[in-house]
């Protein structure tokens, strides 16, 4: 039997037909272009789900169902997504239209959600009875596993560890609060932090990998400069690599889990982030001094597709 899973993100809707093993078998990648009606997006993906390029020879029977990760807010129960920052659902009916067109079941959850129950089907929070994934991009996602289920909280809220907040009083989030963890710690916040730095001091390496435009700057043009000995760009990577440490020094404090997996494109940094970055929680959190068992940082292998092995595995969880 096969599953399909889908990422629906804010740039990208990814397809994945994964096998029994939560191999990806085939897969294939759309444009989301957010901004138009959602009815339109549902339609693409139900081109793509139906087309013999991503299809092949798989015979409709052999499709076990499909299960769909999205960013917001998800009702599984009504089908829906009740709320985005980032796409416009307009409460139209994902789960129905696409059952409606397929014949399959539909499972639905949150992006990374399906993301952290990817990382326990085959990544590296594999039988543990706890674990928690978190994502750091635009901004930070985070997901839990607690004895191979889901934990979503009572309305698929539950995990939104983006907006705790580090800095009372600091910058303001897209949520309305000020000082959230992901304005700091996600990809776009270290972009920010570094903007910041180089507006008042020029004499970095990043300055000129970015050709001179700040608007060019990426996060992986920080560690580059860092990695060659660039003092302003080392200072912005300790700083970071603070603020990343006192959110999940938080997460270890409050869950306590076996596993605690970072991923999204920061985690691409692997060791140079992950060593310094296991010091500081090691050195800050509750446990430091007690002689039990230790929550295990690591960084995703799966990366990017963990959350279509997570989705096509929704249906295993029910
Ligand atoms: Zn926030």
């Amino acid at each position: 039997m096969h599953y399909i899973g889908i990422d629906l993100g804010g740039t990208y809707i990814k397809l994945g037909i994964v096998d029994e093993f939560g191999k990806i078998k085939r897969e294939n990648t759309i444009e989301t272009k957010r901004k138009r009606h959602f009815s339109e997006i549902i339609k693409d993906i139900l081109v793509c789900l139906t087309h013999e390029s991503f299809v092949g020879d798989l015979k409709h029977e052999s499709i076990g169902w499909i299960g769909i990760g999205t960013t917001g807010v998800v009702d599984n129960q009504r089908g829906i997504v009740s709320y985005s920052c980032n796409v416009m659902f307009d409460n139209f009916p994902i789960k129905e239209e696409i059952q409606k067109c397929i014949n399959k079941p539909v499972f639905f959850e949150n992006d990374a959600n399906c993301a952290a129950f990817g990382e326990f089907i085959c990544g590296g929070a594999q039988n543990t009875g706890s674990s928690v994934t978190i994502t750091l991009g635009t901004g930070i996602g985070g997901g839990m596993i607690i004895n191979g289920k889901i934990y979503s909280g009572l309305n698929g809220a539950a995990l939104e560890i983006g907006h705790m907040i580090i800095n009372p009083g600091g910058r303001l989030c897209t949520c309305g609060r000020r000082g959230c963890w992901e304005t700091y710690s996600s990809a776009t916040g270290l972009i920010r932090i570094t903007k910041d730095k180089l507006e008042k001091n020029k004499n970095s390496l990043v300055w000129n990998m970015c050709n001179k435009n700040l608007e060019n700057m990426d996060a992986a043009m920080i560690f580059e400069a860092a990695k060659l000995h660039d003092d302003i760009a080392q200072k912005i990577v300790e700083l970071y690599i603070r603020y990343l440490g006192d959110g999940i020094t938080n997460i270890v404090n409050i869950f306590q889990p076996e596993k605690l997996i970072i991923s999204g494109g920061i985690s691409k940094q692997g060791e140079y982030l992950l060593k310094p970055l296991k010091k500081y929680v090691d050195e800050n959190k509750y446990t430091r001094s007690c002689d039990v068992r230790q929550t295990e940082l690591s960084i995703s292998c799966l990366r990017e597709k963990a959350a279509i092995v997570g989705a096509a595995f929704l249906g295993k969880q029910n």
